[in-house]
């Protein structure tokens, strides 16, 4: 949405006491530096087109600050974003990384040449192994002969098990602290064996044992990684197979030069995740102690608010802010939140039923900050008796309003303090006034227009049917609040080819009326009544609508479509309307037709590898820009369910759905009988998610730091207000911070996000989520309180805003560069002396190396022309949005062991790790990444699960044609299905399942997803990477 519903309105005309004093101004939707706002931002939305690029920002020089805030290049007005700033990037990395002399040259290209593998191969031969603390023991670096290289990690003992029960109150306090990583660490052995698995506390000095020699089990719930050792398949991509975890020749005695650095001797990503399952699954986690590390997104954890936004809601790539920006630049980690305000409370965990505790002012509103704007929340401090505030995030001292007066307790507390959500929780809604609303006018409730393509292969195909059909059942299920009867969401039906079709139906009509709209170049709404109407009431007419509309265009040969004009008459007719909404389009082709924001292809696999190849991420027009702005500007949502056969020009029909909170849905070469279910899957979850409309998200923090980058389905007009036509439970927004002054360890980093937003019931809402961070002046707190998750997404969110501007060779340096300073900065100051062959990585980064390489593999970073242009835009896409929990997955996919099943178990089987080294013959495993699943099966599987999973005598009568599992009813099937159940719960996308036979052609497909192994396409292994990442933190040390 754009200001000018609501600059010119009071009481955001009238400037605050206070308020123009102290830079920068926080001041919300009305921020008096709106008011002066020049005339240029008040441009009505014009016609398609109209708006040229940047015609809504206001004329003059850009906002001060380093940064642009433009979704993608197309706003940033050929300002890229500072991260990735343009060339040379040497001279780029050198500026930003100052306590390091870059390497000129990154050593570790992405697609790793053969020479620099073979390189690294007669390097790895000599080099020592210090073993991950894994099921292997670990010698002291002190206690052998250094070598060239190894790795090793510091593992932190478990944390205790939190109470289960928490009172509100009742303060627990945060886990010990751990001197182990810190800079005042004795001088403790640099690797650690813990001799007595999980199960239970450690005994106070058993972290100082020495390791065992010899191998060892593991604790109870840590099955073996090595799921099997089967014989290796052939064609096996892995050079350096490594012997069983544990062997005790590798470990004991003087190093052997010609043992090989394998997997088992490297950090494990499922190690990393089995830990913290099994130390803080299944407890409570209470939000009450600012600036705690939460537990990882793969741990089932049941989370109480007490104070703090729980991190459903909030995670951040670390817990602990450093001091000063001197510090943060030589630690080069990124200070970020990942923002999901709108995210799925599970049913054990809500207070109100879907919502948060709402809290009602009446007409006075929300209590705020006078000079900040910050909402009313746990940081405000009382004082005076209780008849004054001071405000924690700038310390203005605010009278209490008379209506919310209390009197204090002897601890300086409101007697009201639990009763008032605002007081006592970490996230709640308010109620807002007519202040908040467009034009102060309460908003109508929003609604939802269907839009068919009909265009000639889709009715030949079957898809209009199908869509028809399906649409009289989801149209049942449109959301609605709890406590109402039937939805407020209105509906409406448009059709089109090169011309769009509008119908009335009006619930009076006995049949449905057909209005057409040829002049595509200047697309107007025909019809007002009887286009928008209540489900119910015209459920007949509409039913009758959708059985006529296959027949109705079932002789027409119309293959040519169009698609600006279609979002355009959308958009038009919820304006119309006085709403805002969502428009869901079902689309197939390359819009060709002759009007706006007509395209051609222009997929140029020569441009793959180029400088030039970020223009494939770009739009092809500005068409979709403008439209995507006026889209916000109207609180206009587009979803596209895509059904491509060919090359359609993904990076220009997404543009309009990620820029306005949407979702973009992609099925390749659309078969009916195999892709119906994943698409009708995907339609009813979409339309019946949570989902805010017309929102403006405000992120506030405390002194000496602010929010400078925005990252998601957003679109932005100034420096601090970040708009969202629509937002919903899936979409996440990361937020970067940078200092701007120093930061206190007593007060700490408290961030609060404010969403200003209608409901779907047309509500006007605001829902504030608080999160406090600590401080420290000591760079081990910084590395100890980081989330590797939440790195990963900031990592992958600003390389894949930053592909539209910059060529991917430079992107991919700059991050292998960033891994590398992190990783020495830490070795430099916080790692406790050791032989300076080793590479030490802190306990919460330990697998940022696997992670990271696995984000640089990524078809979008990988410059190959194998993998489709379109693909890698879609992917770029779906990232952007992305909350931690789906970016984890989607770049370390989950592989489950199958043929080990319990089937008395409930609980899904361990997972191992995703390397062809990991599968074996007689094995079936289960891959999952958010998008695509696969259930592989090695030649020698048992035949009796064979028959048990697909109901057939052996191997060879598998049919891999399908994409369901049959509904055999043994306990292996049934079991089966239900993990594919969980695995797919709380997806944002429904995966299609793949069956893959063992040495069959698919298999390529299986094998990209191998993550830790040497990329198809290029991309070096796991082990090759940490090869790399340690060449360059020595030259950074040297
Ligand atoms: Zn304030």
């Amino acid at each position: 949405m754009s200001q000018q519903g609501y600059v010119a309105t009071p009481p955001y005309s009238q400037p605050q006491p206070g308020i123009g004093l102290s830079p920068p101004h926080y001041g919300h939707y009305g921020d008096p530096s709106h008011t002066a706002s020049p005339t240029g931002m008040m441009k009505p939305a014009g016609p398609l087109g109209a708006t040229a690029t940047g015609a809504m920002l206001p004329p003059g020089p850009p906002p001060p600050g380093p940064h642009q805030f433009g979704q993608n290049g197309a706003h940033a007005a050929g300002h890229p974003p500072q991260r990735f700033s343009g060339p040379p990037p040497v001279n780029n990395v050198a500026s930003s990384y100052a306590p390091y002399q870059p390497s000129a040259q990154s050593s570790c290209p992405n697609s790793m040449s053969t020479s620099s593998v073979t390189q690294l191969g007669s390097q790895l031969s000599a080099m020592q192994i210090n073993s991950y603390g894994k099921s292997s023991g670990v010698a002291p670096a002190s206690q052998g002969p250094p070598g060239p290289l190894s790795v090793t990690s510091f593992q932190t003992p478990p944390r205790p098990p939190q109470p289960s029960i928490l009172q509100p109150g009742s303060q627990v306090l945060p886990p010990p602290p751990t001197k182990l990583n810190g800079p005042g660490a004795s001088p403790l052995p640099p690797a650690m064996y813990r001799p007595d698995g999980l199960a239970g506390p450690p005994p106070p000095n058993a972290q100082y044992q020495p390791p065992p020699l010899s191998g060892q089990t593991l604790g109870a719930g840590y099955p073996p990684q090595q799921a099997n050792s089967g014989p290796q398949m052939a064609g096996a991509q892995l050079s350096y197979p490594g012997g069983f975890p544990g062997s005790p020749a590798q470990m004991a005695g003087p190093p052997q030069p010609q043992k090989k650095l394998d997997l088992d001797s490297i950090p494990s990503p499922i190690q990393v995740i089995e830990n913290d399952r099994a130390s803080r699954g299944g407890q409570v986690y209470a939000t009450n102690t600012r600036g705690q590390i939460p537990p990882l997104v793969t741990t089932d954890c049941i989370i109480q608010d007490q104070g703090n936004a729980s991190p459903r809601f909030i995670r951040c790539t670390t817990y602990c802010f450093p001091c000063t920006s001197d510090m943060a630049k030589q630690a080069q980690i990124p200070l970020a939140a990942v923002i999901k305000p709108f995210a799925t409370i599970p049913s054990n965990e809500v207070r109100m039923i879907y919502s948060l505790y709402l809290v009602n002012h009446g007409e006075s509103g929300p209590v705020r900050c006078n000079r900040c704007k910050a909402y009313m929340c746990p940081f405000m401090q009382f004082i005076e008796g209780g008849r004054r505030y001071q405000c924690g995030f700038c310390n203005c001292v605010n009278d209490v309003p008379p209506f919310y007066f209390q009197h204090l307790d002897h601890i300086g507390r409101r007697l009201d303090h639990y009763e008032k959500p605002e007081l006592s929780l970490g996230s709640y809604e308010y109620v807002a006034t007519l202040d908040y609303c467009r034009k102060n006018k309460l908003p109508n409730p929003p609604a939802f227009i269907f839009m068919i393509d009909v265009s000639y292969s889709n009715i030949k195909n079957g898809l209009v049917k199908l869509i028809c059909e399906e649409l009289k059942t989801v149209l049942e299920k449109l959301p609605k609040e709890e406590q109402e009867e039937t939805s407020a969401i209105r509906v409406g039906f448009i059709t089109y080819n090169k011309v769009l079709h509008f119908f009335n139906v009006k619930s009076n009509l006995a049949q449905p009326q057909m209005m057409v709209v040829t002049d595509v170049g200047e697309v107007f709404v025909p019809l007002l009544d009887g286009f928008l109407v209540n489900y119910q009431e015209s459920q007949s007419v509409i039913h009758n609508l959708l059985d006529q509309i296959p027949d109705m265009f079932a002789d027409s040969n119309e293959n040519e479509t169009v698609f600006a004009p279609v979002i355009q008459a959308g958009m038009e007719a919820l304006k119309a309307a006085d709403c805002p909404g969502k428009l869901f389009i079902f689309h197939s082709s390359l819009p060709t037709a002759e009007a706006p924001g007509k395209l051609k292809n222009r997929d140029d696999k020569k441009l793959v590898n180029t400088d030039k190849e970020k223009i494939l991420f770009q739009p092809q027009t500005n068409v979709y820009d403008s439209l995507a702005k006026d889209c916000v500007a109207h609180g206009c949502s587009v979803t596209l369910f895509l059904f491509p056969s060919q090359y359609v020009d993904v990076a220009s029909l997404g543009l309009v759905p990620q820029l306005t909170g949407g979702t973009l849905y992609k099925y390749s070469n659309f078969q009916m009988h195999l892709d119906s279910q994943q698409f009708l899957n995907d339609l009813r979850n979409d339309i019946e998610k949570k989902i805010g409309f017309d929102a403006i998200m405000r992120v506030r923090t405390s002194t000496g730091f602010r929010a400078t980058d925005f990252f998601g389905g957003i679109l932005m007009n100034n420096t601090t207000d970040v708009e969202m036509a629509a937002i919903d439970c899936d979409k996440a927004v990361t937020v970067e911070f940078k200092h701007d002054d120093k930061l206190s360890e007593d007060s700490g980093a408290l961030i609060q996000c404010a969403v200003l937003y209608t409901t779907i019931s047309g509500q006007r809402r605001l829902r504030i989520h608080n999160l406090g961070l600590n401080c420290s002046s000591q760079l081990g707190d910084l590395y100890k309180s980081c989330e590797t998750d939440a790195l990963i997404n900031f990592f992958a969110k600003s390389a894949f805003k930053a592909v539209l501007h910059q060529p991917l060779k430079v992107i991919r340096e700059i991050l292998v560069n960033q891994t590398a300073h992190m990783l020495a900065c830490y070795r430099k100051n916080c790692a406790s002396p050791s032989a300076a062959s080793q590479l030490i990585l802190p306990d919460s980064m330990k697998v940022l190396p696997v992670y990271m390489n696995c984000l640089l593999k990524n078809c979008v970073l990988l410059s190959r022309p194998e993998i489709s242009t379109d693909e890698r835009a879609f992917q770029r896409q779906l990232v952007m949005t992305m909350g931690v929990a789906d970016s984890q997955l989607f770049f370390y996919p989950q592989l489950l062991p199958i043929h080990t099943l319990d089937v008395k178990s409930t609980t899904l089987p361990a997972a191992v790790r995703c390397s062809e080294s990991r599968l074996s013959e007689g094995g079936i495993f289960l891959l999952a990444n958010g998008l695509h699943m696969f259930l592989w099966l090695g030649v020698s599987s048992p035949p009796e699960l064979i028959q048990g999973i697909f109901n057939v005598p052996s191997f060879a009568h598998i049919n891999t044609d399908m994409t369901l599992l049959p509904e055999v009813g043994n306990p292996y099937s049934q079991q089966l299905r239900m993990i594919m159940g969980i695995i797919q719960q709380k997806r944002p996308y429904s995966m299609k399942l793949t069956i893959v036979k063992q040495r069959e052609q698919p298999e390529m497909v299986f094998r990209q997803f191998l993550v830790e192994d040497k990329g198809l396409y290029g991309g070096p292994s796991y082990v090759d990477f940490i090869c790399c990442v340690y060449k360059e933190i020595c030259q950074l040390l040297n």
